[in-house]
């Protein structure tokens, strides 16, 4: 079909047939910006649509001459009128757009065109009074939100469109009334929520544009301050969490256990919390860091006072970190322990600001901690006390308190101080009152224990004298400090151990050395004696011997034989009598027993000696209650006890003196006695004639010949087979000597050969007796 088309007509127009389009003119084309494919066999709805006319109007129904926006492809507003006319063919129509050109908005305000351009704000031009968007900038339909923020699906809407419940909103109360007013509005930071529902705050501008005293127009300003305002809002609010914050902290600070101090550049204090000033005040207001130094000492943990270079204060005033310095001050006469970290602050320019100092008081801690280790070293000694079962007491240092006291100990003491109350009453009292120390000991006492806790000495050993039931005592003690945390004595464990028995022993010994002296020094002068004569003796022989005169000095010669003889059988006995009195102290001195008649024994002796004895014009005299008594002994060691005594009584006596030898036979008991009628013994000497190894009377001894170990070598062989040794004397008048030995006898006894028995009995009688004066 042809359509004849007006060439050359300024109108756009397009043909329709049944509604749909089959023909336009290029104007047409021109004017909306759509091909002509685009638009051949489209609807008049989609038409409508393309050009996005309010739906209110439909072209099918169109009346002719009415005005409406219409949208170019680009979606430029144009107003148009339209006109339909019917043709002759059926159902074909022409639609033609008539414009009023100058109603373009890119003509008529070219500001708001450049505003348009410029995306740095949303911007948008709505009809009044339909409010169809007319145009606007990726801004602003940005602002608006999916799907909205693109002009396709945005232009030529209403603004109903795009505000939720439109009709019951602010925003149409305030179109409304900018449109009635005539009046722009403007109001910053309007919260909205775009079709996404995202949170917006937006500085909005609504401008009427007013034509011949009408709003055509307004004009919409929107700058998306969202961002801006969350910062704002998120730091307000971070402000008043911080301050928040602060005020916990501020709460924590001042009631924290810890002392915190904040110190200034200026070395004064800008912050003490509570426990801070209670430690401070504690001692003296104190107004800047050098004030308490003054009155408080600082110790390490060894006891040793910090320099003050060496504080942490100091330090952290100095510009050094400072982590858990221990240090120990008195503070109301007790010490206490503190842990000292600390830290100095500098402001934004590096400059030192101020110090932090954090004290921790760890007093409590470390008692404990101290309470552990104590316990640890006692467990150790408590142990090893059960063990050895000695004394044992502890006490505090250097208060000498009694802490802990053991039975052993507690015995002890009941007996030096029977008014000493039960055990526990004890603890707590003075080490020194409780054991009535003298002030002299005490103060010895506390001089040695000083000693050992200041290591002055290496031993830690004690010795204390002290008196059970009058009797003479003696403790060693080993003294323990237990030491505390701060490495100082804190306790004392005393053991003691009783060595009166030890010390006796020494004691004795000692004595026994200086007998032992005494009888070498006595000895040496005997053994000198008899060697002198016989070296003398011998060179008057050697000159009878050279000279020829031994014929001539035959008598002399055999004398002198008689002597060399005599003293060495003086020598033989001296020997003799040390080797035993050496055997008997070392325990070597055996009895060789035999069942002997005692009654012989003695007889036989006396009457072997009797022939000496009348040389020396003295009698000697035998008797006896009994012909036999036969009892156990060592019978050649008898014989030199009677003989030993028969010599001596020899030898204090006097030509014409008398001796008797008795045999008494007491039941169990024979009682053999030696008296003389000689000089007699010193009452005083009495007692002390057979102390082993005592020295004898050197006026007495030293009248005579003798080496002072006879009598005490008797009493020993006596005691030895279980008897007895007395004396009774009177000065002048003479002395007996009294022997009991036991009445035993033993199960089998060796015979002894009778013949050497003999020949020992004669060396015997010459060795006994080779110390009185015969010659
Ligand atoms: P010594 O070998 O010197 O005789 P003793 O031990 O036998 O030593 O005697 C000790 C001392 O006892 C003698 O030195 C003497 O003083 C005194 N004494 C011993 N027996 C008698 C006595 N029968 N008469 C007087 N004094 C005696």
């Amino acid at each position: 079909m042809y359509y004849a088309l007006n060439e050359g007509t300024e109108e756009p127009f397009f043909y329709t047939k049944n509604s749909v389009i089959i023909e336009m003119n290029n104007e047409f084309i021109n004017f909306t910006g759509y091909s002509r494919d685009e638009l051949i066999g489209k609807s008049l709805l989609k038409i409508g649509y393309m050009l996005r006319i309010d739906s209110k109007f439909s072209l099918e129904n169109i009346k002719n001459g009415c005005g409406f926006y219409i949208f170019t492809k680009e979606y430029d507003e144009r107003w148009v009128s339209i006109t339909c006319k019917t043709l002759e063919i059926e159902n074909e129509k022409v639609y033609f757009f008539k414009e009023k050109t100058n109603l373009r908005i890119e003509n008529k305000f070219s500001i708001i065109n450049k505003l348009l351009l410029d995306n740095n704000v949303g911007v948008a031009i709505y009809n009044v009074p339909n409010l169809t968007l007319l145009k606007a900038n990726q801004y602003y339909l940005n602002l608006l939100g999916k799907p909205y923020n693109t002009k396709e699906t945005a232009i030529g809407k209403k603004a109903s469109d795009f505000i939720y419940l439109w009709e019951n909103s602010e925003w149409k109360e305030i179109v409304t009334n900018v449109i009635n007013t005539g009046q722009s509005f403007l109001r910053k930071e309007m919260k909205e929520y775009n079709q996404n529902w995202k949170e917006l705050y937006i500085d909005g501008n609504i401008i009427p544009v007013i034509e011949k005293g009408k709003v055509k127009y307004i004009v919409l300003i929107g700058e998306d301050v969202t961002e801006k305002v969350l910062l704002r809002k998120s730091s307000q609010e971070q402000a008043k969490i911080i301050n928040k914050q602060k005020e916990k902290l501020e709460i924590i600070m001042e009631n924290m256990f810890d002392g915190l101090f904040v110190i200034d550049k200026h070395y004064k204090y800008t912050l003490l919390n509570n426990s801070a000033r209670e430690f401070m005040f504690n001692f003296h207001p104190l107004k800047s860091v050098g004030d308490s130094l003054s009155y408080i000492k600082y110790y390490d943990s060894l006891g040793n006072l910090i320099p003050v270079k060496e504080l942490p204060i100091t330090k952290v005033l100095k510009g050094e970190k400072v982590k858990e310095f221990r240090i120990t001050c008195g503070m109301k006469d007790e010490m206490h322990n503190f842990d000292i970290s600390g830290s100095p602050i500098y402001d934004n320019k590096g400059d030192f600001d101020s110090g932090i100092i954090i004290v921790r008081n760890v007093t409590d801690k470390i008692k404990a901690e101290e309470n552990r280790l104590l316990k640890t070293q006692l467990n150790f000694f408590n142990n090893m006390i059960a063990n050895l079962k000695v004394g044992f007491v502890r006490y505090s240092y250097p208060e000498y308190k009694i802490i802990e006291i053991n039975n052993k100990t507690y015995d002890d003491l009941k007996q030096i101080n029977p008014g000493v109350g039960n055990v526990l009453s004890i603890i707590g009292k003075n080490l020194f009152s409780a054991f009535n120390f003298t002030k002299d000991e005490e103060a010895e006492f506390r001089k040695n224990i000083q000693n050992i806790v200041d290591k002055k000495v290496n031993s830690n050993f004690n010795y204390h004298k002290f008196y059970l039931s009058g009797e003479e005592r003696f403790l060693k003690l080993i003294h323990q400090p237990l030491v505390g945390i701060n490495g100082k004595a804190v306790e004392i464990i005393d053991i003691s151990t009783d060595i009166t028995d030890e010390v006796k022993a020494k004691n004795e010994m000692k004595k026994i050395f200086q007998i032992h002296e005494e009888l070498f020094a006595n000895v040496s002068h005997e053994l000198k004696t008899p060697l002198n004569v016989i070296f003398s003796t011998n060179q008057l022989m050697e000159l009878y011997l050279k000279k020829g005169l031994v014929e001539v000095n035959k008598e002399k010669v055999f004398r002198d034989v008689d002597i060399i003889k005599q003293n060495c059988y003086r020598l033989t006995k001296l020997i003799n009598n040390i080797v035993d009195l050496s055997k008997i102290e070392s325990g070597f001195f055996k009895l060789n027993l035999s069942n002997e008649n005692i009654v012989e024994v003695t007889e036989n002796i006396v009457q072997s000696v009797s022939e000496y004895i009348k040389r020396k014009e003295i009698n000697i005299i035998f008797d006896t209650n009994t012909e036999e008594k036969i009892i156990a002994c060592d019978p050649e060691k008898i014989e030199r006890i009677i003989l030993n005594l028969i010599s001596n009584a020899i030898k204090f006596s006097n030509s014409g003196g008398s001796i008797f030898v008795n045999v008494l036979d007491k039941g169990g008991i024979v009682e053999i006695s030696v008296e003389d009628t000689g000089i007699g013994i010193e009452k005083k000497y009495l007692d002390n004639i057979f102390g082993r190894f005592q020295q004898v009377d050197k006026s007495l001894s030293r009248n005579v010949e003798g080496s002072g170990i006879g009598l005490s070598l008797v009493k020993s062989i006596v005691e030895m087979h279980g008897g007895k040794i007395s004396v009774a004397s009177e000065v002048g008048k003479g002395s007996i000597f009294k022997v009991e030995l036991p009445a035993r006898i033993i199960k089998s006894s060796k015979a002894i050969e009778k013949n050497k028995q003999i020949n020992n009995k004669i060396q015997m009688i010459n060795v006994e007796f080779s110390d009185i004066y015969s010659i």
